[in-house]
């Protein structure tokens, strides 16, 4: 049987040390949470502690704001599944699974060792929202340039390791200056959120959007060559081309300009950005609102 979803919060200190109170394992398993503050090892080391009182076959947790969602053990018929909230603040939900159903008196004794848990994850959301917002540019919610130079150097590693493609892609909006001369820098601030909306809902869960500057982005394609690099390149630009944007009473179109260079062996963070940026300016040069590579600057 599927036990209901309770909302697990809470309230007061005096609740935490009643619930401490009551249950002699409580200190041993707070003591084993305070170890870390990575969500998939709090749930891992919280399943291990309770497994010899309350025996279970896997676990489910889920937390949407951080765009989890991970598994251990088997799916089995029988659940019990929690809403963990402190304070109004979400820490996800999990689901603990078993084959028999669960004793009444197991269900307490679960809910009393969730208190817990509650304050590692509260720490470990506080730390990790700390860490996105330190990595994300405000304005239009993609990474930021501190970010990029360590996701750079880290994509760079992995692909060098283990032969595999990876491209890089400039993005310049055309004549974005004219947007604030004639709309004002507010509406230039909303263009720039739109265009990286814009970006975003081209991409696949695996690639990364950056801004690198004022009106640029960098967007870095794991696992991609030229070919395929090209093919997104183009239904970005296209994506921006055919959006239009509402300002008040007036209507904007955009337009952006687009460079690829994709990893050579000997590559650095600094050349293979280059010879983007060098290809996004050959598009500029071109006539913008198009796709240019870094074998058609090589051409010329
Ligand atoms: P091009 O087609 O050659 O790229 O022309 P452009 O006008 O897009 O390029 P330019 O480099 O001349 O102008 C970029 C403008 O972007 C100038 C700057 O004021 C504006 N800008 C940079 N950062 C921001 C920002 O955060 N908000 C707003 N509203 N404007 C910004
Ligand atoms: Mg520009
Ligand atoms: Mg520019």
């Amino acid at each position: 049987m599927k036990k209901k979803s309770a909302n697990l919060a809470v309230v007061s200190n005096n609740t935490f040390e009643a619930s401490k109170a009551v249950n002699l394992h409580h200190y041993d398993i707070s003591s084993a949470l305070q170890t870390t503050l990575e969500f998939n090892e709090l749930i891992t080391i919280f399943s291990n502690q309770i497994k010899g009182l309350i025996p279970h076959n896997g676990f489910v947790y889920e937390n949407e704001a951080f765009g989890l969602n991970i598994s251990q053990g088997i799916k089995t018929k029988n659940s019990c599944s929690y809403e963990l909230k402190v304070e109004d603040m979400s820490l996800g939900s999990l689901k603990i699974m078993r084959r028999q159903q669960f004793a009444d008196e197991e269900i307490k004794l679960l809910e009393t060792l969730l208190c817990s848990l509650i304050y590692p994850l509260k720490n470990a959301t506080l730390y990790n929202q700390a860490l996105k917002m330190a990595f994300t540019d405000p304005l239009t919610k993609t990474n930021n340039r501190t970010s990029f130079s360590d996701s750079l150097q880290r994509e760079i590693n992995l692909s060098q390791r283990n032969s595999r493609d990876l491209s890089l892609v400039f993005f310049d909006i055309d004549h974005f200056k004219q947007v604030n001369d004639t709309y004002g820098h507010e509406c230039g601030d909303m263009v720039l959120a739109s265009a990286a909306n814009c970006i975003k809902e081209s991409l696949r869960g695996s690639d990364i959007v950056f801004r690198y500057g004022g009106e640029e982005f960098v967007i870095l394609l794991s696992d991609t060559d030229l070919a395929g690099a090209k093919i997104i390149s183009e239904r970005i630009r296209a994506k921006i081309e055919n959006h239009t944007i509402a300002y008040g009473m007036a209507t904007l179109k955009l337009t952006a300009s687009l460079g690829i260079s994709t990893l050579r062996k000997d590559d650095t963070p600094e050349s293979l950005t280059n010879r983007a940026d060098k290809a996004m300016y050959y598009a500029k040069e071109k006539g913008r609102n198009q796709v240019q590579t870094e074998s058609a600057v090589q051409l010329v």
